[in-house]
């Protein structure tokens, strides 16, 4: 059996990849839980010196593994690069603050000497996505490798390239041999994987189908499960907002990494005040991307990921504008190679259509009119989901109240939704549970230890 790579801007095959066996699964299985037995009693240090290691080499192979994302998953060259060097920042971060992350909690105890302390759990299945294909492992691997753990990949079946290159970079940086593997195996596999005894928790990024599979059967064998799931964000503007700024960010919101993003503005709320120059502006910004080759330097917008991708994505277009939708720019399928969609606007969305409720994964955005901080909050939270929030207003008060209203795991103020090693990133409701990044991020896979000498 093999995974097959296809670059989507072509919609060529790139290169076969042998997948794994069950027993050879369960071979690395025994690997990372050997590498667990040694590696755990490895300093911080030590551990430092290896993930900054790791980094170097990211930085060093930029070129190399950009090429290698946008070949198999269509994002622009320059934002491959920068995804890349956004993984050796939060190696490097890991490497910096694991220590002190992780440091002993002193509790006063009536004369008693207490303690928290953080050990490792031993070997942590992570199941990811393709749309950053380094940067969701990386904000995996980095503070889990640095906690004590060790790692397994399963990564989507588009991405094996990328997912072997990760592998090399652990190994390559020097980490214990079974510290970092990547399993090449299909989604149906993995279920096999997370209930060997000697897997001790789980961590998935992808859409909420999986997600509900993979925590049903980390329930089932009572496993930490984290899971990073899909979001539909608001994308609100209020009027004392600066506009220009707001409608350039929206932009760039709905159409980075080709709209595939889980925790882009998808549904702009717009006060009825600035509706209008908000529409307009951003209806002209979006028509003039440049859609095409993604490893031309000058191209905005290159290929979706599969073809799957873009006929769903199709079809929630068309079932709105069949049930009465204004398509104000974009909503066609260009007769070119590869799977391609243009920047696309739509208003007048209902709850009947699937745009209202459902996650658009590609380059797609739908624009609503509100008359208060209210009706764009309840409008905001009119969804399953609650990834993130990005609010543009200059008034403090209305700042506050979007703060403690929006059901969402995170909230911006006149800026973009976007991730930073720092700052804790996950969601609530249908976006998932638990977090990855910060202080929180490492602390999802330690045994949190009372300590109490009497
Ligand atoms: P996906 O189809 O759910 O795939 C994600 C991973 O899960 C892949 O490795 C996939 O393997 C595996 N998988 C799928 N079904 C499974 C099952 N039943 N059991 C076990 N594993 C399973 O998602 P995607 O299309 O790659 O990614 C897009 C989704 O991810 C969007 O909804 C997006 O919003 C979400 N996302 C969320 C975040 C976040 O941080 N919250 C970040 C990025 C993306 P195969 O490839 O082999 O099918």
């Amino acid at each position: 059996m093999t995974i097959t790579a296809t670059n989507p801007h072509t919609g060529e095959a790139l290169q076969d990849y042998a997948s794994h066996t069950p027993e050879q699964a369960q071979a690395m299985v025994e690997q990372a839980h050997q590498a667990f037995l040694t590696y755990r009693r490895t300093s911080f240090a030590e551990r430092a010196a290896l993930m900054n290691r790791a980094a170097d080499l990211l930085e060093e192979r930029v070129e190399s593994l950009a090429e290698l994302a946008t070949n198999e998953m269509g994002k622009t060259l320059e934002s491959s690069r920068q995804e890349v060097l956004k993984c050796a920042k939060a190696c490097r971060y890991y490497a910096q603050e694991a220590e002190n992350h992780l440091a002993p909690t002193p509790i006063k105890m009536d004369g008693q000497r207490a303690e928290v302390r953080y050990l490792p759990l031993g070997v942590i299945l992570a199941v990811m996505p393709w749309n950053f294909p380094f940067w969701q492992v990386f904000r995996f691997a980095a503070p889990t490798l640095m906690a004590g753990n060790t790692g397994l990949l399963k990564h989507a079946s588009n991405v094996p390239g990328c997912a072997m290159a990760i592998e090399d970079i652990f190994r390559d940086a020097g980490f214990p041999e079974g510290t970092f593997q990547t399993l090449m195996i299909g989604a149906r596999d993995v279920e096999a994987v997370l209930r060997d005894e000697r897997v001790k928790g789980v961590s998935l990024t992808g859409s909420e189908g999986a997600g509900r599979a993979v925590s049903s059967t980390a329930g089932d064998v009572l496993k930490p499960a984290l899971m990073e799931l899909g979001g539909s964000d608001p994308f609100i503007v209020m009027p004392s907002a600066n506009l220009e700024g707001a409608i350039g960010t929206a932009v760039t919101a709905r159409t980075i990494n080709n709209g595939q993003s889980c925790i882009a503005g998808k549904r702009f709320i717009v006060h009825r005040d600035v509706y209008e120059q908000f529409r307009d502006g951003f209806v002209q910004q979006m028509g003039a991307l440049k859609m095409g080759d993604p490893m031309q330097e000058d191209v905005d917008l290159g290929p979706l990921a599969t073809a799957k991708i873009r006929e769903e994505l199709h079809e929630q277009v068309q079932d709105a504008v069949s049930k009465g939708a204004e398509l104000l720019v974009g909503g066609e399928i260009p007769q070119t190679s590869g799977y391609h969609y243009p920047a696309t606007v739509l208003s007048g969305i209902t709850p009947e259509m699937q745009l209202f409720a459902e996650e658009a994964f590609g380059p797609v955005a739908t624009l609503y009119v509100v008359g208060s901080v209210d009706e764009a909050i309840e409008l905001a939270n009119a969804t399953r989901f609650g990834l993130s929030s990005s609010v543009w207003t200059n008034d403090e008060a209305e700042q506050e109240r979007f703060i403690e209203g929006l059901e969402a795991g995170a909230t911006f103020i006149n800026a973009m939704s976007a991730s930073d090693p720092r700052l804790p990133f996950g969601g609530v409701k249908a976006s998932g549970f638990g977090r990855e990044l910060g202080r929180e991020g490492i602390l999802e896979f330690v045994n949190s230890k009372s300590i109490l000498v009497g």
